[in-house]
């Protein structure tokens, strides 16, 4: 019997029920790569992309370690690329996000803000988002100065001075982008060694609009209808002072997207989902893949790989359930 015909969508296309093999959580590098898969071995997957297509790739300027492209190209582009690829083969990529789950029993329920589905396996390729300081001032001034994301940020800041927090490789590449535009860009971090890779933190040093404030971290964010200055603070001397800035950027890592299974599968300690090296979760059908379930690698290429090699165990999945 075609599952896909039990419940089909109501005249207006857009409510009711749909019954899938396989559906696709996210449109990241790995939910994209799972589709690409997936739909190869005739699964006709379907990719919800949740709030943005390709997830951080797209926010993310310039990638230049993505094999096979020596002269590097911007994330949105490979998104496009990736997107092209899986739809070729008959992926469907739906603009929506689900809402809720039920993981209790097959098939699975997924509840988006446009409808439903009923699944019979799942690939969880949520994610991850930026984190937050948690210091007085970063809520209330987010789009008056405070921003998780030079790409789409960086061009309201010509001219003026620019924080960027953090030491990792997001932070310091970032930095590269913004010196596009402000006048000076000081990258704050709390330890005197970064965490960046050596290209990154030679790019940076390199780069004669960029200056380092290390045992530092920042305690408040100054401003009322746009930033104005960050309190910092020096952890070896526990020294504190206040600096101007237009604007404050903060790259600090991210939390994974898993609020919708919580006590459904399992996570570890951070929230990210718990999966063997063949993608499963705990609930047989489900897997996971990219940042969602990576704490370790969180690349473009490791995300992608993971992806393909959840659709690869779905199939199996399916083939094993079926006979
Ligand atoms: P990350 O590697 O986890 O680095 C986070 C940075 O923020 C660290 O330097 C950390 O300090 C600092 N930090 C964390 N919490 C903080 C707090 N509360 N206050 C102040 N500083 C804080 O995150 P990421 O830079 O976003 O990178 C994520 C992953 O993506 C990494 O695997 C990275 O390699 C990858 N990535 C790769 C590229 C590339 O290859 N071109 C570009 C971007 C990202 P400590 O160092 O003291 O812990």
């Amino acid at each position: 019997m075609n599952r896909d015909l039990i419940y089909p969508k109501t005249a207006s296309g857009n409510s009711g029920v749909t019954s899938l093999k396989l559906l696709i959580l996210g449109s990241g590098p790995s939910g994209l790569s799972a589709a690409l898969y997936a739909a190869r071995a005739n699964l006709n997957p379907v990719v919800l992309t949740g709030m943005d297509l390709g997830g951080q790739v797209s926010l993310t300027y310039s990638i230049e370690n993505y094999p096979g492209f020596p002269e590097g190209l911007g994330g949105p582009q490979l998104v496009e690329l990736f997107k092209k690829q899986a739809e070729q083969f008959g992926a469907k990529i739906e603009f929506d996000t689900a809402i809720d789950v039920d993981l209790s029993r097959r098939p699975f329920k997924v509840k988006t803000y446009n409808t439903s589905y009923l699944v019979e396996s799942l690939i969880i390729a949520t994610g991850a988002t930026p984190s937050c300081l948690g210091i007085p001032g970063e809520k209330e001034l987010i789009g008056k100065g405070v921003s998780y994301c030079a790409t789409c940020d960086g061009w309201f800041f010509k001219d003026k001075e620019v924080a960027v927090i953090g030491g990792g490789d997001s932070a310091l590449e970032e930095a590269v982008f913004l010196t596009r535009y402000a006048k000076n860009v000081i990258i704050i971090h709390r330890r005197n060694a970064f965490r960046a890779g050596v290209v990154l933190q030679e790019r940076a040093k390199n780069n004669s609009k960029i200056k380092f404030i290390m045992n530092t971290i920042s305690t408040k964010i100054i401003g009322q209808e746009a930033v104005r200055a960050l309190v910092l603070r020096n952890v070896v001397t526990n020294e504190e002072r206040e600096m101007p800035f237009d604007g404050v950027f903060i790259f600090i890592g991210h939390v994974p997207s898993t609020k919708l299974f919580q006590n459904q599968i399992n996570l570890d300690e951070k929230g990210y989902i718990l999966v063997d090296k063949l993608m499963r979760t705990n609930v047989p059908g489900v897997f996971a893949a990219g940042e969602v379930s990576d704490p370790y690698f969180r690349q473009v290429i490791t995300s992608a790989g993971m992806g393909a090699a959840a659709a690869i165990q779905a199939n199996r999945f399916l083939e094993e359930v079926k006979s």
